[in-house]
């Protein structure tokens, strides 16, 4: 008998050799070939272990030589992001670029086209670091989010908060992360406060006002699209949350097939529009009514995929090194059930007992110092089924 989750997969399969009749076919990077990775965190440490297993070579352009993907790679170039002279050099040394956050300044992709491709390609970055341009892709698509509004200074955040209502979110439109640059208002707030609060936030001055979404899950759906045009979409996952900052995911959401199909078909849909070579994830909240909303995309591998390098036949980083490479995607076929939980800040001082726990996949991120809020490594659970 043929599972829900096998007749989805064939029919995102079939969505998938549509786009790749357009698309080019074109030989893979040779082995050796090496892959630049603007970022130095923690999922530039998983890409680079992820790209190491399929014969390619890591180099990782950082502003500290101890990150923790400096730290497992070979090639490792220290430098700002506005070095020019070291980004061409970067650039020229290596067969392609991506990147493992969205907030890379856009300045140096200009500098660097030309010298390597860029997958995924610099327009999709503009449109992910900025909200509203991201909520406004959304819209040009016909992709359901929360309502919202933009804000440039203290009057506009009071009409757009009138016009919003309460409880809303408000957010800096640029260089947010994990839940920071942003904060709830629920009550008739004080508008001149919070335009002081945000709108220095990472030398942003626009602000986008979200109304808050009383939702009944939130979920996340990966997606990887091939340099052919190939998409292969990972099961819907169940996120949560404490403070902005992902605490757990549950793999697969305990949601229905039904919704769980659509929330994947929603993000092949998104990462097609995008036209992106490469990860991408797509947050979503599911109301109460059970209608999927958009949250927030990010155009690389993301937390919420963690758990695919120990459930799945190919994990989230492995498919991103596949897609920029131009090798054909491999299987997101989730053989277990998986439950991650992030280690935050003091949460890695259980490393120990985590290593001796049989039933423990524990990712350690190599951070030399833990902080509050910090993500110091990562563990998964596997439930046979
Ligand atoms: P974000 O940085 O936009 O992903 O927001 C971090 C977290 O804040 C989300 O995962 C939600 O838990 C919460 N949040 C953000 N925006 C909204 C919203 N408009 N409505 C309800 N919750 C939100």
């Amino acid at each position: 008998m043929i599972g829900a989750s096998a007749r989805l997969r064939r029919s995102l399969n079939g969505l998938a050799v549509a786009a790749e009749t357009t698309a080019r076919k074109m030989a893979p990077l040779p082995l050796g070939s090496s892959i630049g990775i603007l970022g130095g965190g923690q999922l530039g440490r998983m890409i680079v272990l992820a790209a190491a297993r399929l014969g390619y070579r890591g180099h990782v352009y950082c502003q500290d030589g101890d990150e923790p993907a400096a730290q497992v790679c070979g090639q490792v170039t220290v430098a700002e992001f506005e070095d020019e002279s070291a980004l061409k050099l970067f650039a020229a040394s290596v067969d392609v670029v991506t990147f493992e956050f969205e907030n890379v300044p856009t300045s140096p992709l200009a500098i660097m086209s030309g010298l390597a491709p860029l997958r995924p390609k610099p327009k999709v970055l503009e449109i992910a670091q900025d909200r509203l341009s991201e909520k406004g892709f959304l819209a040009s698509i016909g992709v359901p989010t929360t309502p919202y509004a933009s804000a440039t200074d203290a009057n506009s955040l009071a009409t757009a908060l009138d016009r919003i209502g309460r409880p809303a979110f408000v957010k800096s439109a640029r260089w947010g992360y994990d839940g920071k640059g942003q904060v709830r208002i629920d009550t008739v707030g004080d508008a001149n406060s919070v335009w002081a609060t945000l709108s220095s936030w990472g030398e942003s001055s626009s602000l986008i006002v979200e109304s808050a979404v009383d939702f009944d899950r939130e979920i996340s759906v990966i997606v990887a699209r091939g340099l052919d045009g190939e998409t292969v979409a990972y099961d819907a996952v169940e996120n949560l949350h404490h403070e902005g900052i992902l605490l757990r995911t549950l793999a697969p959401a305990p949601i229905s097939t039904t919704l769980a199909a659509k929330a994947q078909a929603l993000a092949v849909r998104i990462v097609m529009e995008l036209d992106l070579v490469g990860i991408l994830a797509v947050e979503m909240f599911i109301t109460r009514d059970g209608v999927l909303l958009v949250n927030e995309l990010a155009p690389r591998p993301h937390n919420s995929g963690h758990w695919t390098i120990d459930a799945c036949a190919v994990s989230q980083f492995e498919q991103l090194v596949r897609a920029v490479t131009g090798l054909a995607l491999g299987s997101s076929e989730r053989h277990a059930d998986a439950v991650m939980d992030n280690l935050i800040g003091a949460d890695v001082a259980r490393w120990k007992e985590l290593a001796e726990d049989p039933a423990a996949r524990l990712h350690l991120y190599g951070k030399r110092d833990t902080r509050p809020g910090r993500k110091m490594g990562h563990v998964t659970r596997l439930h046979l089924r």
